[in-house]
């Protein structure tokens, strides 16, 4: 009898996304086609498959990381484009099992065509509700959110705060600073962020990937974040160690002692948008089965799971779980415990939240539950 869900299994359920780049999670097709439309240069490579491995090569650094997206950016310049990748990324997602989600995008980062921030908005406005409607279509429904992304290292983010509160109420749920974190730190951003919570709006920066605890300390005490975007160096604040029985045997027993920036992120709740694959692809995490996160759902962190980039990492939502599943051997309590996690942390209204929790996560995990009635990955994960 299988000890872990199959993907076909995981695919099933109801799943939640935080944190995934829209601009990182482009078809490889979709690229060779926007190309050739556009008489581009070339890119790395003339076939889906070999873009795909070219893309996912592992990186030195998430700086390096970085620069994989720089052909993505150079087709992503018109609004047919931005539409197109928007209505594809809408529908893989939904394909995936994923009902609720939030994408991120950097409006700079889409204006050396000559379309305004707001006219680069619109089109991914557009794109998504072009891509839920396809998803309808063949019986699937997500709802898909953008969060506006300001860059670290760009001087103008109080006016992509601006922009993001503009448009609260035609699809954008909140407001995201991204970028290289060595050298670059979020209270460069502090004006951008006082506003966006003056507007009583949202707030997740990314903190604590490349760069420790400094940053995250930061990103929650100065620039007031609702979540973090990574955060799994908060680790870096918590101290495990093991005692070993005596001669008797027995397993050895782990004890964990949080240092005070850690223990305030896990009282306050402070959702962590941790992505597995993508701290192994930027080689921040040696393996999978090394990812902290077992640590930090041991100790009850509010953690949630994302892809960050699903290009540039090879992932989706359900990949991410079948890894961890095999990796810690999870079964749906553990999957379903990370996604009410991610919907409890959303960027949407509290009876929104709750009604997709009532009235779709719980009904999806139910209905796999009683199609694999007695099967061994129904069993209750130990917690610390
Ligand atoms: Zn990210």
């Amino acid at each position: 009898m299988t000890a872990v869900p199959t993907d076909d299994t995981i695919r099933r359920l109801p799943k939640v996304l935080l944190h995934d780049h829209l601009d990182g999670g482009l078809r490889p097709a979709t690229l060779l086609a926007l190309a050739a439309e556009r008489g581009a240069a070339a890119l790395p490579a003339d076939d889906p498959d070999r873009l795909q491995d070219w893309f996912a090569a592992p990186a030195a650094s998430p700086e390096d990381h970085l620069r994989r997206f720089a052909p993505v950016l150079d087709l992503l310049q018109d609004a047919p484009a931005l539409t197109r990748a928007a209505a594809e990324c809408a529908e893989d997602l939904a394909h995936d099992g994923v009902v609720y989600a939030e994408v991120k995008i950097a409006p700079e980062q889409h204006t050396r065509g000559g379309l305004t921030r707001a006219q680069v908005v619109d089109a991914v406005l557009e794109g998504l509700r072009v891509g839920a409607a396809r998803a309808r279509l063949f019986g699937r429904s997500v709802d898909v959110r953008l969060l506006l992304t300001a860059l670290r290292q760009a001087a103008d983010s109080l006016e992509i705060a601006d922009l993001a509160v503009r448009y609260r109420h035609r699809g954008v749920a909140g407001f995201d600073i991204a970028g290289p974190e060595a050298g670059y730190p979020p209270t460069r951003h502090i004006a951008a962020c006082e506003y966006i919570k003056r507007a009583n709006f949202h707030l997740t920066l990314h903190a604590g990937e490349g760069f420790g605890l400094s940053s995250i300390w930061e990103a929650i005490q100065w620039c007031g974040a609702d979540r973090l975007g990574q955060g799994v160096r908060i680790t870096d604040d918590i101290a495990v160690a093991e005692e070993y029985p005596g001669a008797g045997g027995g397993a050895p027993v782990r004890t964990a002692k949080l240092g005070e920036l850690a223990a305030y992120v896990r009282d306050k709740r402070v959702p962590l948008e941790l992505c597995p694959s993508a701290n192994v692809n930027t080689g921040v995490v040696p393996s999978l089965a090394e990812h902290p996160i077992d640590l930090l759902r041991r100790l009850r962190f509010r953690v949630t799971v994302n892809t960050d980039n699903r290009l540039l990492n090879r992932t989706s939502m359900t990949r991410e779980f079948a890894g961890l599943c095999a990796a810690f051997g999870y079964g749906l309590d553990t999957l379903s415990w990370f996604t009410v996690n991610a919907m409890k942390s959303a960027f949407i209204g509290h009876d929104e939240r709750l009604a997709l929790i009532e009235r779709v996560i719980k009904p999806g995990y139910a209905a796999v539950r009683a199609d694999h009635a007695g099967a061994a990955f129904f069993r209750r994960e130990d917690d610390w």
